[in-house]
């Protein structure tokens, strides 16, 4: 049997896969089992910050794993430390929480988000506000954030004590908040699963307004926009606000699965011991593929991705069978005459992988994507918009 059947046979029936084995990978390239060359325009859906294979990344990775693999948080190891203190000094922000994935570090901020208002506001003050259109994560409570029916469907009942309010709709949201009883604002600055909308900065810096004025944590999920992804640090870096809460996961590890939750002076210690946890949160190898990661995202190397984001954005706006083109940084969704779907499959015939989000074709290359290669896929993409 071949691996596509095994896999099929074997493996539960959640994802709908595309008809590719891949083998193996180097930097913004990778090869099929067949010897066909693709070049990467997904990174592991915004995973693979530096790429596959990258060796500062794998020098990292692989002296921690020679050392120790995992301890548990029983103890105190390097990796771990060094990184919650790069997190903190490069945003400001004062504790870290580390768990495995986005969903997981949105479920941390939202269980500080619901002690923190209990504890100042009382019991009754449960409910979170995240937006229409929003992705959180697969957890049950995360599901339940997320502003999406038709994920829900079938998995009822959810957690209760979610509201979901229209992106961009200041209006609905002073209304929301007034009615009371919230606990916190959870909200990405740009919708990814959602089509690669980023929310209007007079509805973020309102966000961020109403959370100050009534006590109220404003939780920033980052874990698509984090990291780079948008050409800062953190896309809130481009709405000239503070949250009080950032989760994020996805290309912080590199591709090691981490989540990180980001708490400010406020925030800092809502929780305490026994209050959550994690067994492999912290994990030595994923923190110190993380610190790589971290260490690389400064000022020269970020505006190398504003760069490219430029250049794609240049070529592919008003092209042939290009409707319209959105998003910040390496992080674009794109409005396509022809089907989104119809187009990922025609790039990948010829050699590269795309993405999609709802009816849009969308890109997150690796950020250090190497120039001539990221003029070949956006030739080619633009090709088979056509
Ligand atoms: C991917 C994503 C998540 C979920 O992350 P997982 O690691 O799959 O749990 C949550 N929020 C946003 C904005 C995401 O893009």
């Amino acid at each position: 049997m071949s691996i596509t059947q095994i896999d099929k046979e074997y493996v539960a029936g959640t994802y709908g896969r595309f008809p590719v084995e891949l083998l193996s990978g180097k930097g913004s390239v990778f090869t099929g089992t067949d010897g066909k060359r693709y070049i990467d325009m997904g990174s592991g859906i915004g995973v693979t910050a530096f790429g596959t294979g990258d060796e500062e990344w794998l020098a990292a990775v692989t002296e921690q794993l020679s050392r120790l693999q995992h301890t548990s948080n029983l103890y105190y190891t390097e990796p771990c430390a060094l990184l919650a203190k790069a997190l903190c000094e490069k945003t400001g922000m004062k504790k870290v929480f580390f768990s495995n994935s986005g969903a997981e570090a949105n479920e941390c901020a939202i269980k500080v988000a619901r002690k923190y208002s209990a504890e100042r506001k009382g019991a009754d003050h449960y409910t979170i506000l995240t937006l229409v259109n929003s992705f959180h994560g697969r957890t049950l409570t995360t599901l339940s954030a997320t502003g999406q029916d038709h994920f829900h469907r079938l998995f009822n009942p959810l957690t209760p004590g979610f509201v979901h309010v229209p992106a961009n709709d200041c209006a609905a949201l002073e209304a929301a908040v007034a009615e009371g009883k919230i606990a916190g604002i959870l909200l990405e600055t740009v919708q990814g699963e959602g089509g690669v909308l980023p929310l209007t900065k007079d509805f973020i810096q309102t966000a961020a307004k109403l959370a100050r004025d009534n006590d109220i944590p404003l939780m920033i999920d980052e874990v698509q926009t984090g990291n780079g992804r948008t050409g800062k640090l953190y896309g809130y870096m481009h709405f000239d606000i503070q949250p009080d809460i950032v989760s994020t996961a996805k290309g912080l590890g590199g591709g090691l699965p981490i989540g990180a939750t980001l708490m400010n002076e406020k925030m800092q210690s809502v929780l305490g011991p026994g209050d959550h946890g994690s067994t492999y949160g912290g994990n030595p190898v994923c923190c110190a593929g993380a610190l790589s990661v971290i260490r690389r995202l400064d000022d020269r190397f970020l505006a190398e991705v504003q760069t490219k984001s430029e250049y794609i954005f240049s070529q592919l706006t008003g092209a042939e069978g290009i409707e319209s083109v959105s998003g910040l940084g390496l992080m674009i969704g794109i409005e396509t005459k022809r089907p989104a779907k119809d187009v990922v499959m025609d790039c990948m015939a010829k050699g590269v992988l795309c993405l999609t989000a709802k009816t849009k074709v969308r890109l997150l290359p690796p950020l250090n994507i190497p120039m001539d290669l990221l003029e070949e896929a956006i030739a080619i993409i633009k090709q088979v918009c056509k």
